[in-house]
């Protein structure tokens, strides 16, 4: 990448060097190079920093804990099914409380409610 070159999301500011934290579900995998707009702050990676995070989030357990699922039925009530990934990560146990509630009209939030009130 060029000196100058222009930020690819904002097409304002400039992209210049830097390292950056790259964190992914709340955990920090590391520091990495990359090049930053100066106007809206996103970062960029190049290929071999793209592997290099790829490698580091799989062995840190972080990798595809994103999965697909279907929302089945209990009654007249909807549930969806946890992957075990996301359980071990999430360390969940059944009976556990969760609130749950829509985050937009595309996406619905769980939170854990004994981490919440951890966090308080
Ligand atoms: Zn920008």
């Amino acid at each position: 990448m060029e000196k100058g070159t222009k930020c690819y999301v904002c097409e304002k500011g400039n992209l210049a060097k830097k390292k950056v934290a790259y964190t992914i579900f709340g955990t920090e995998v590391g520091k990495f190079e990359a090049e930053v707009c100066t106007n809206c702050g996103e970062a960029f990676f190049d290929e071999e920093v793209s592997r290099k995070i790829s490698q580091k989030t799989k062995e840190m357990g972080l990798w595809g804990l994103e999965s697909k699922t279907k929302i089945g039925a209990v009654g007249s009530a909807l549930d969806i099914r946890l992957s075990k990934k996301i359980v071990e990560f999430l360390r969940l146990k059944k009976g556990e409380d969760v609130l749950v509630y829509p985050e937009s009209r595309s996406s619905i939030r769980v939170d854990l409610v004994s981490a919440t009130e951890k966090r308080r």
